[in-house]
């Protein structure tokens, strides 16, 4: 059909013509045009919210896997290369020493076998759990801040204080405003700069295991640590061992020749153990005397500044063998996070009591709109 024959009719035209059109082949698709330009829109049907993950629109720097069950950090490079160096070592001690070893006593290779899973488990839950991260303030968290503010303080309402004065077991401690995270963090937590979130209990930014070391992996983080040092001087010994027995009296050269990938092996484990004791040691004293790395390097509760101001001493500690099993065996703190949870679409605020009396509200409860949050 030719488009440049087509032309708009008005309707009483149409009408008028509509026994011709019927004839016409032509015809038939033109009034075909007319009558759907006449049909009325269909109604629009109520469109269902859909449910968002509160991972997905997490704004911290980290990266999700398994609906959000599991968290990193984005920056992955170092945890890249520990993975590399750990997986390779392992792999040479298993294929080139491990065989001559189980001849002389099979329990050598079955305990580093033993200690190797424990690395890896270890490795694995600290490099991929939630380290303590706290959700940023929604709106009507800040909304609320201020009405609570406005009731307790309300000279300070126009000038929002950026420091606040605790007490915790006698000692008087300050926590700050992140104005990141749009709140007063708890005492203890930090804001981790590479992640962009607050952490509870932050220790450390960790490259190596590329993740954040705060309350909810630091158990799994000393672990690893530990046992990975007790891993690397017993494969360096093994190694060793494994050189000694083979050589029979020949130089050393040539026994280096015979058994290059056992040397590879011995001098890995060599470079790497001085900085795993050092850490190691460094831990167990912060975890016998309840600090955190961040806490330690910022001299919070060092004993020479115990009288000057700000600082205090130690409100947490419980004596050195307490604060071990505390840290160590405590069943593990809950998310905050809620990362494979959905974000809420029904927010309710708890208005406080004194508020309520000062400005004479009659209901306790306030149904904000879902966009503030
Ligand atoms: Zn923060
Ligand atoms: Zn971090």
């Amino acid at each position: 059909m030719d488009a440049s024959k087509w032309k708009l009719l008005p309707q009483n035209e149409v009408d008028a013509r509509s026994e011709d059109i019927e004839e016409d082949d032509e015809e038939t698709d033109f009034q075909c045009a007319m009558v759907e330009t006449q049909t009325t829109i269909p109604q629009e049907q109520p469109i269902k919210p859909k449910k968002v993950r509160k991972w997905t629109v997490h704004p911290g720097r980290n990266r999700f896997c398994c609906q959000g069950k599991l968290v990193c950090s984005k920056k992955h490079g170092a945890f890249l290369l520990t993975v590399f160096i750990m997986s390779t070592t392992m792999t040479l001690f298993f294929v080139f020493d491990a065989p001559f070893l189980w001849s002389k006593n099979p329990s050598i290779p079955i305990i580093a076998a033993l200690l190797s899973i424990f690395v890896i488990a270890n490795f694995i839950v600290t490099s991929f759990t939630d380290p303590g991260i706290l959700p940023r303030a929604g709106n009507f968290e800040i909304i609320e801040m201020d009405k609570q503010l406005a009731a307790t303080q309300p000279e300070q309402v126009a000038n929002r204080p950026r420091t606040k004065e605790i007490e915790i077991n006698g000692e008087k401690m300050r926590v700050k405003y992140c104005t990141s995270c749009r709140m007063f963090r708890p005492p203890r937590a930090s804001h981790c700069a590479v992640c962009d979130n607050c952490v509870l209990m932050f220790d450390h930014h960790c490259p190596w295991v590329g993740n954040c070391i705060g309350l909810r992996n630091y158990a799994y983080f000393y672990r690893f640590v530990v046992s990975l040092s007790i891993l690397i001087v017993y494969l360096f010994t093994s190694s060793i061992v494994h050189i000694c027995l083979s050589a029979n009296g020949r130089p050393f050269m040539e026994v280096v020749r015979d058994y290059p990938m056992s040397v590879v092996v011995a001098v890995v484990c060599f470079f790497s153990i001085w900085s795993l004791i050092g850490l190691t040691f460094f831990h167990s004293y912060l975890l016998f005397t309840n600090q955190t790395t961040n806490e330690d390097l910022k001299g919070t509760f060092r004993k020479k500044n115990r009288n000057a101001e700000n600082l205090v001493k130690n409100p947490f500690s419980r004596g050195y063998l307490k604060n071990m099993c505390h840290r160590m065996f405590k069943s593990t703190f809950p998310s905050v996070l809620d990362a494979d949870g959905f974000v809420n679409d029904n927010i309710t605020v708890i208005v406080p009591k004194t508020f309520e009396k000062q400005t004479g509200q009659d209901s306790n409860i306030q149904q904000l709109d879902p966009t503030f949050a």
